[in-house]
């Protein structure tokens, strides 16, 4: 196990015989039309915690990603004719493969994005339970019929699936973030097209994988990984028989794929960054807190759209608040994720680790104080130290920029309608975490913050049960819940004459 002042391993040759037998368990190939699909290009996946080439996969043309449109476009009809009791069972199938083989899918989930092992077996489970969530939703769509207020007709309302689905997927959750489309595409009776990020194609190779051998039928899930994602996905997005584009990842792509997608008029659901405050209010349970504050920091290795971005404390209890999160996590072990009990693995890429750096340093030259960590570790591999900041003013720029690192930056604040100005001083409005232990405040305070979500005296706010989502720049739409269904509905009414 390294600690912060260890370097990281210097050999990017050694590869264990289990590391290389998961890797090599997992298909390289496009998967289009319920077959694998070789192509000339190759496409590399590295391991962030060495930089060693892991393997290669496919590498998508454009004509690769219109086949996968086709495949998906000719399944339709058929799959959304399926009863739903059958597609509820494939993917309740597919969300006990997924349990069965966790072990393997979470090491090449490491292997290729660096999370600690315990986050990935946490992550397959995640997915999987999506996948078993919305295989209990396929059976329950309901209609309506109802007399028409003016007397004489009946109106009569059902819902449909969209029809074929674009699914584009970031590498932070590169499992979950699939499941989380997937399972309400198919449970709603629509086939897709899936881009997963091109620096962690495997685990949806995988997933795609599982979901074939769980019955999924040729076609209705169709997988191009690609290293050029704007020449293969916007002919698809502007291609009429695409009927919805899912998409999670940065608001400025997110952006783009809008525009895109005004062109067609296209449905769209766009789960995007975020900026989350985390308030703790000098009545809260600090010890609770500071847990909350790890979990919402830390999750990740801090690269979560629902990290912990700018942390206000209440200045009575600031101090000894900063002093207990910065025991926490000095705590934490630094290394590679395969090490048992590692925390701080590496970030995905070289570039991750130069924003983080950056941010730092910034924040550090305007007046934050260092309580930890701050400055990059040598070595091969992406690794930057687990890091508290203190008095971070709010002219730095990571409090208007996504850290995407294990850094935990402090802020005092005087009052609770400061907190709350300060909170939502920011475009995004994915999640918000408030620590009080006054209940009229919280409520009061969670109503007052402009988020899709609030993790009130809790630091991790994702369920596939509840319904996942932001406002502002943060996205359209939700995902898992109740309503997670009804991104791939669409509600059809027919008028009847008596
Ligand atoms: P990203 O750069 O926006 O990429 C996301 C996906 O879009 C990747 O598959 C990427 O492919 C693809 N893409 C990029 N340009 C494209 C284009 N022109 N046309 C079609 N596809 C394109 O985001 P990321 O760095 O992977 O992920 C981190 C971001 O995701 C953060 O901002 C995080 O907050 C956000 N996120 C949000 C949620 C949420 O639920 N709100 C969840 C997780 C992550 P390549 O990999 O080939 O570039």
């Amino acid at each position: 196990m390294l600690t912060e002042t260890d370097t990281v391993p210097t050999d990017p040759e050694t590869v264990d015989s289990a590391q290389r037998e998961a890797i090599d368990s997992v298909p390289k190939g496009l998967f289009i039309g319920g077959t694998w699909r070789d192509t000339a290009g190759a496409l590399p996946v590295t391991d962030p915690a060495t930089g060693r080439l892991l393997c290669e996969v496919a590498d998508a043309t454009p004509e690769d990603g219109l086949d996968a449109l086709t495949a998906a476009t000719a399944a339709q009809a058929e799959w959304a004719r399926t009863p739903a009791r059958e597609r509820s069972d494939i993917l309740m199938r597919a969300h006990r493969l997924l349990l069965t083989d966790v072990e393997r899918l979470a090491l090449v989930m490491t292997l290729e994005m660096g999370k600690p092992l315990a986050e990935a077996r946490g992550e397959v489970a995640y997915a999987a339970e999506f996948l078993r969530w919305f295989a209990e939703e396929a059976v329950r769509l309901d209609g309506g019929y109802m007399p028409s207020p003016t007397g004489g007709s009946r109106f009569l309302v059902t819902r449909q699936p969209v029809g074929p689905s674009l699914l584009i997927t970031p590498w932070n959750f590169p499992m979950a973030m699939g499941a989380r489309k997937i399972g309400p595409a198919l449970a709603a009776g629509c086939t897709c097209v899936v881009k997963p990020a091109e620096q962690t194609p495997l685990s949806m190779l995988a997933l795609a994988a599982v979901l074939h051998g769980a019955g999924v039928p040729a076609g209705v899930v169709n997988v191009v990984t690609t290293a050029d994602p704007g020449a293969v996905m916007t002919p698809l997005i502007l291609d009429e028989r695409s009927r919805k584009l899912s998409f999670t990842g940065s608001t400025a792509v997110g952006k783009h794929l809008l525009e895109l997608c005004a062109r067609t008029v296209m449905r769209t659901s766009m789960e995007l960054g975020g900026n989350a405050p985390f308030l703790v209010f000098d009545d809260a349970d600090l010890d609770a807190a500071v847990d909350g504050a790890m979990a919402a920091k830390m999750r990740n290795i801090g690269q979560a759209c629902t990290a912990a971005n700018r942390i206000l404390v209440q200045r009575g209890v600031a101090e000894e608040f900063a002093r207990k999160l910065t025991a926490r996590m000095a705590a934490l072990p630094m290394g590679p994720g395969t090490e048992p009990g590692a925390v701080v693995g590496p970030l995905i890429d070289a570039d991750a680790v130069a924003k983080v750096t950056e941010l730092v340093a910034d924040a550090r030259a305007r007046g934050a104080t260092a309580l930890l960590g701050g400055d990059p570790v040598d070595g091969p591999g992406n690794f930057y130290p687990a890091t508290v900041l203190a008095d971070v003013p709010d002219e730095a720029a990571l409090c208007h920029t996504e850290i995407f690192g294990p850094v935990a930056a402090l802020a005092a604040f005087d009052t609770e309608a400061e907190a709350v100005a300060r909170a939502n001083d920011t475009p995004y409005g994915l999640v918000a975490y408030v620590y009080t232990e006054n209940l009229r405040r919280g409520l009061r305070v969670c109503e007052a913050l402009e988020t899709g979500m609030v993790g009130l005296n809790q630091g991790v706010v994702s369920n596939p049960a509840a319904p996942f989502g932001g406002v502002k720049e943060s996205g359209l739409g939700r995902e898992g819940g109740l309503t997670g269904i009804d991104e791939f509905l669409e509600t059809k009414y027919i008028g009847v004459q008596l």
